[in-house]
Order: C-alpha cells, then sequence, then structure tokens
C-alpha cells in the first residue's frame, strides 16, 4: 500500500510519501535506542512536563489536527477535534497517574524487605491504524513514555501527515529526540524491526490477520506483544430496557466513525416483544441522519477511509442479502459520489444462520438486527462469533443484568450505555479481539519490566 494521503471524500491524491530506506530506519532504532539509554533516567515529574506540554499543544491545535484527520480518513470534524481533546485527556491522565500506578509495591515474605519494582523495557514498536490516527497513538505513547520506554510507530499507510505531526508534537512538548519517532514504511518491514535486538516489545491496533503476522514475528523472537484487534460487538436490548435510550444509543453505537471502530456495536439483538418497534425506531434514526462531506460541521456520516473497505463491506452486504437478509434501510454504495466512498447507514434483519453477519466484522455503517426470545437465547447469540471486545447490553432488571456482566464473552461489559474507551479503565479484548489491555494501571504495566525485589 502506498505511503499517501488520500481524500477519501473525493479520492483526491493530496502528498505521496518515499517510504525510509533501510539505512534511514537503522539510524531511527540507533537513536531510540541512545536516547532510551538516558531517558530512561528521566524523573516522573519531568515526563509529566512534557506530557502535559503535549497535551496543552493538542487543546491549542485542535481544529487543525482535527482537519488533517478528517482530510485523511474521512471522520467527521466534530469527532475529529473530540478525539484531539480525548488524546489531551489521556496525557494528563497519564502524566497525573503514572508515578502512583508504577510505585514500588511492598509485599510481606520471609525476607526483610520485598517488593515489587517496576521498569522500562527500552524501544516498543507500535503497529497502529488509520481510524482513530491521533487516539490509537496517544493512548500508546502516553503510559510508554511516561514509563521510561521510548517508541517507534509505523502508523497505517493512508494517514502518515497524522503520523508526522505526532512526532513533532511530542517533540515540541519537550520528550528528547528519539524518544517517540514515526517510521513511513510499509507493513512489509514490520517483522526484520521486530527482530532487531534492541526493539524490545510490540503493541499492534488492527484486523486479525496483521495481529497474527507481528505476534508470529515477535514469538520467534520471544518478545512480547499487545493486540488490540476487531469486534462485533453486541448491543442487548431486553424487554425492560428504556427503548428511546436504548434506540438512540445504538444509532450512535453503529455511527461513531462511519461505522469504522472497533467498538462500534455491530450486532443488535433484541427480545420479540419489542424487536418491531426497535427496528421501525431505528429505522427512523437512520434515514433522519446526514451522510456527506466530513469537514461540514452538520455531518453526521462521512465517507469510508478506502475504497476498499466500501468494496468489502458492500461484498458482506451482497452475501447476506444472496443468502435471504431483508434491507430496511439502504444496502447499496451512494451512486452520487463515484469517486468517494460513501456508503449509506444500512440496516439487515432476517439474517439467515450461516451469513457473514454471524461471524465476521462489518466495518461500516451497517447495522445488523437480530430478534431473540429470551435473555438465554441473547446471550447464547452475543458470545456466538470468534470476537470478543466490547458488549452493551440494555435492561433494567438486577438478575438480567448480573447475568449479562458474568456471562457475556468479551473484554468489555456496558450496561445501558455505549461501549467506549475512557484512560481511567481498561481497554481490551478477549478471543480472536486480541489480548493485553492499554490504558488505566493496567495499560502501564503491559510494557514494564515487573522485577521482585527479595533482600534479606
Ligand atoms: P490493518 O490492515 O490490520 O492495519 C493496521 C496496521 O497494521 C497498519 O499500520 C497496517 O499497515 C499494519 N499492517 C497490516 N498488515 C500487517 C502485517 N502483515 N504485518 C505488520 N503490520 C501490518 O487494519 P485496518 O483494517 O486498517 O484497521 C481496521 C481493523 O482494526 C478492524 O478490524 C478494527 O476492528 C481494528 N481495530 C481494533 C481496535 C482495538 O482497540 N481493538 C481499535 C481500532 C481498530 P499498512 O497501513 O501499511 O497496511
Amino acid at each position: 500500500m502506498a505511503i499517501a494521503t488520500i481524500n477519501p471524500a473525493t479520492g483526491e491524491i493530496i502528498k505521496e510519501f518515499e517510504p525510509l530506506t533501510e539505512a534511514a530506519i537503522a539510524q531511527k532504532i540507533e537513536l531510540a535506542q541512545r536516547t532510551f539509554e538516558s531517558y530512561r533516567y528521566t524523573s516522573m515529574e519531568q515526563r509529566a512536563a512534557w506530557l502535559t506540554a503535549a497535551a496543552d499543544l493538542l487543546d491549542a491545535n485542535k481544529e487543525t489536527y482535527g482537519k488533517l484527520m478528517t482530510l485523511e480518513m474521512g471522520k467527521p470534524i466534530a469527532a475529529a477535534i473530540a478525539e484531539v481533546e480525548k488524546c489531551a485527556w489521556v496525557c494528563r491522565f497519564y502524566a497525573e497517574h503514572a508515578a502512583e500506578f508504577l510505585q514500588d509495591t511492598l509485599i510481606e515474605t520471609d525476607a526483610s524487605h520485598s517488593f515489587v519494582h517496576y521498569q522500562p523495557l527500552g524501544i516498543i514498536l507500535a503497529v497502529m491504524p488509520w481510524n482513530f490516527p491521533f487516539w490509537q497513538v496517544f493512548r500508546f505513547a502516553a503510559p510508554a513514555l511516561m514509563s521510561g520506554n521510548v517508541g517507534l510507530l509505523k502508523h497505517a499507510s493512508n494517514v502518515p501527515q497524522s503520523a508526522l505531526a505526532i512526532e513533532e508534537i511530542l517533540t515540541k512538548a519537550g520528550f528528547p529526540e528519539g524518544a517517540f519517532q514515526t517510521l513511513l514504511i510499509g507493513s512489509d518491514r514490520v517483522a526484520p524491526i521486530i527482530a532487531d535486538d534492541r526493539v524490545k516489545a510490540a503493541t499492534l491496533t488492527g484486523s486479525e490477520a496483521a495481529g497474527a503476522s507481528l505476534a508470529s514475528a515477535a514469538g520467534k523472537q520471544l518478545k512480547k506483544t499487545v493486540l488490540e484487534l476487531g469486534g462485533s460487538d453486541p448491543f442487548i436490548v431486553l424487554d425492560s430496557a428504556d427503548l428511546e435510550a436504548a434506540v438512540s444509543t445504538a444509532v450512535t453505537a453503529r455511527m461513531l466513525n462511519n461505522g469504522q471502530s472497533c467498538i462500534a456495536a455491530k450486532r443488535f439483538i433484541v427480545q420479540e416483544s419489542i424487536a418491531a418497534a426497535f427496528a421501525e425506531k431505528m429505522t427512523a434514526q437512520f434515514a433522519a441522519l446526514k451522510v456527506g462531506d466530513p469537514m461540514h460541521p452538520d455531518t453526521n456520516v462521512g465517507p469510508l477511509a478506502t475504497p476498499t473497505i466500501l468494496k468489502d463491506l458492500d461484498a458482506q452486504v451482497q452475501a447476506c442479502v444472496a443468502q435471504g437478509a431483508r434491507v430496511l434501510i439502504g444496502g447499496q454504495p451512494l451512486a452520487e459520489f463515484p469517486s468517494a466512498n460513501y456508503y449509506p447507514p444500512t440496516i439487515l434483519t432476517d439474517l439467515p444462520l450461516g451469513c457473514p453477519a454471524y461471524h465476521e466484522e462489518f466495518f461500516g455503517p451497517v447495522a445488523l438486527l437480530f430478534q431473540v426470545p429470551d435473555l438465554n437465547a441473547a446471550i447464547e447469540l452475543a458470545n456466538s462469533t470468534p470476537f470478543g471486545l466490547g458488549a452493551s447490553a440494555w435492561t433494567q432488571i438486577d438478575q438480567e443484568r448480573d447475568r449479562l456482566i458474568h456471562e457475556l464473552e468479551a473484554g468489555a461489559v456496558f450496561i445501558n450505555g455505549l461501549v467506549k474507551s475512557d484512560p481511567r479503565m481498561p481497554f481490551g479484548g478477549i478471543k480472536r479481539s486480541g489480548y493485553g489491555r492499554e490504558l488505566g494501571a493496567e495499560g502501564i504495566r503491559e510494557f514494564v519490566n515487573i522485577k521482585t525485589v527479595w533482600v534479606k
């Protein structure tokens, strides 16, 4: 894939970049290693000051960075600006809490003094996707830098200017040269970088295929990975739910980022008695969404990020329809935008067993609507995919809530609310959605040496 900014709302090539040469990659790894050797001894207070300065830069330039993301991958501008604000939040959160998360933990044993001590590992490689071009990177960078590690970023090939902007922000904020560097490289360069002795671990957010490829390359070198992969999140609505709130949250949850979010609700599992009303209300709200130019502040749904995503999503929809699914709204790419990647808000229902809706992730504005007789059937259907990222469930009954919390196979369960990431809470999946956690105290402890110390 060429490294280039291509406006998904027009198909226009805005800027192309040459991938780094082998010599340039080697220089950057060398610089990262040299920087680590001194950076690891900087104080928590110093790192926190730099990270707070990065937060200030993000806040001060949120419109500029928001527009850059919208230009490169098509998310509605209001959401892009909100994403920059969230990056400032995660920087401030770790600036404030990293010292507490990484302080020595005393443990009484037969020693006179025993404790757990946390130390940085070195260079961490981050392979990141285009869908939240700033957020995915900052939620890695903030804890990694606070813990004394240094970062190398291989960002998705369609968001090179976002990748360069992030390096610039962290450098301007005061982090030493080499503490965080962007590598403009194709995915074929990732395995050799992981094989380098100086690179100690890697994190990847992206597809299952990319995750498996990175994990096997890292596994050969016995290096740790964190993987944040795809999802086909269920959104369960039971009889007792507040239907109005559930429907409007369902629409927001599905349309997040033009439908291209790992934790977007994708399968809507609704109890029989309210299924018709839910479908009717959801269809009406989908029909009212404004699809169009993502730079326009009133736009709800912009274009998909690339023509391939559009093609793949449409193929999944057509496969379901060919097997007997019914289209309530949408169902075809929008003909009035031939050179752009617009797909209309779509709802599929009466999904026949075995169609892609049961086992694939639909990465775009397509809601898959299922009807179930009771809670048991809802949980069984929710758990019947290879994924396990997030789950949202709606009920007013305590016993139902408790069963949903305990029985849903997911890294996160949200009751009567939308699944979202929050710097204060760990984030990650199970099953084919990946392993390891980002954010919270758990996130900052993924890439540290958890050293056991025993002194007699
Ligand atoms: P993708 O193709 O896997 O790309 C993600 C990153 O991996 C890009 O930087 C890509 O580089 C790189 N990559 C691709 N193949 C690789 C390989 N064989 N070895 C090493 N690196 C490789 O993902 P996508 O389709 O663009 O992104 C959407 C997916 O990400 C969805 O499945 C979504 O659910 C998932 N996602 C998960 C989370 C989460 O937190 N769990 C968050 C956001 C997205 P190139 O661009 O150069 O190919």
